[in-house]
């Protein structure tokens, strides 16, 4: 058989590979578990090595299905230890995958689209465009990758990930799984919610539903939809408080405007591995930053448990934005905390590299009309 049409297993959730085995008449319900466990807790990329599958079955395997990523363009390490994988998702499309090992916790930030239709002013990934979704097998491959790429940097010795004595095997390297690199999730719902359940499951990955994260920039009918089919910790891009200025910032308010987005957020924490939901509001110089804005940000989010993220602009190639000093940053922030308000400020990891926030583009033969730059006025 040629190999595109082989069934690629990577992005199989246990339903998935259940129909599969069960469409190719081999029966054993316990031969997920063995295939999971091979593909995704030892990065098998080969049935050969599934020494406890009989030969005759493994032959079979092979012959109808495979275990395949998305090639690797370029990985890049960054000073700080981050690490920035390009792949190539074809058709000239490249897609961004960053890992950022921290003291307590490694998490790698996955890309769910070719690029983003929603066009947020400030981002990257928004000015480039859309091209498509990533399937299951795209989204989990990124996982599978990272796993194997960073088990052979520490082999040959590209090993300054910050805290080399917590490391000591690939499986549990990556700590934490955010939906934070290129393309909107809950726009690319039902392949994110397959790669999620990969990712829950015990044979696969086994990361608690608090680990893993989707960032949105507010898809309300999709938040109700997380809610109900697959809880995990959720983070919102809110950016601004009032729909004016949102509405500027992330066109998809004029669709899902605040109001609408609060009381979503309030009905997922009913059902959140997390009691609090995440803002996250990225400080554009002279936008989002003033006393006017720090009040309409106070009223807003008291009515709601949350954790307010502070994410300083990060700046591309034809941005019109800056971010706030750091003495800004640091008095918006003491002033939310002051008034009750958990807030953190993010810290830029893998500038040197375009791998922060916001910055990630990989390569998107943009397929949509959008407007590919809304201009701001900067008061
Ligand atoms: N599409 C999703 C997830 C990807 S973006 C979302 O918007 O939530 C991940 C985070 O980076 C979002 O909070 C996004 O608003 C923020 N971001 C985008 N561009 C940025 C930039 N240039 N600087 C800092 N943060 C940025
Ligand atoms: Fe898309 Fe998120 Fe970028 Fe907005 S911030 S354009 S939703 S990736």
């Amino acid at each position: 058989m040629k190999k595109n049409s082989l069934v690629n297993l990577i992005g199989l959730d246990s339903e998935s590979l259940s129909l599969f085995l069960e469409e190719n008449s081999i029966k054993s319900s316990f031969r997920i578990g063995q295939l999971h466990k091979w593909i995704h807790k030892f990065s098998a990329d080969s049935f050969d090595v599934m020494t406890n599958i009989s030969c005759q079955l493994r032959h079979k395997l092979k012959e109808i299905s495979k275990i395949e990523a998305m090639p690797i363009e370029s990985e890049t390490l960054s000073k700080d230890g981050t690490i920035k994988w390009l792949f190539d998702a074809g058709n000239s499309n490249a897609i961004e995958t960053v890992f950022i090992p921290e003291k307590n916790r490694r998490t790698l930030c996955i890309s769910s689209q070719a690029g983003c239709a929603v066009n947020c002013a400030f981002c990257a990934t928004g000015h480039q465009g859309f091209n498509r979704n990533l399937s299951a097998n795209e989204i989990v491959g990124q996982l599978w990758s990272a796993q194997r790429s960073i088990n052979l940097n520490l082999i040959t010795g590209i090993e300054d990930l910050n805290n080399k004595n917590t490391i000591k095997s690939g499986n549990n390297l990556i700590t934490n799984v955010v939906f934070m690199g290129m393309g909107e999730p809950l726009l690319n719902y039902k392949q994110v919610i397959k790669s999620i359940k990969l990712l829950l499951d015990v044979n696969a990955y086994g990361f608690s539903r608090r680990k893993i994260t989707v960032s949105t920039s507010g898809i309300v009918p999709m938040i109700d939809k997380l809610a109900r089919d697959c809880p995990v910790s959720l983070a919102v891009s809110l950016h601004a408080a009032n729909d004016d200025l949102r509405n500027k910032l992330v066109p998809i308010n004029k669709k899902y405007p605040l109001n609408e987005l609060i009381e979503s957020c309030k009905r997922y924490i009913t059902r959140s591995p997390r009691d609090f939901i995440t803002f996250e509001y990225c400080m554009l110089s002279g936008v989002n930053d003033t006393d006017k804005h720090i009040k309409e940000l106070i009223n807003l989010v008291s009515q709601i448990k949350c954790k307010i993220n502070l994410i300083p602009f990060n700046s591309f190639e034809s941005s019109d934005f800056r971010a706030p000093t750091i003495e800004k940053i640091n008095s918006f922030a003491n002033k939310l905390l002051n008034s009750g308000i958990m807030t953190t400020v993010r810290k830029t990891r893998g500038d040197d590299i375009h791998a922060a926030c916001g910055q990630l583009a990989g390569n998107v033969k943009n397929v949509t009309k959008i407007a590919m730059h809304i201009p701001i006025k900067i008061i």
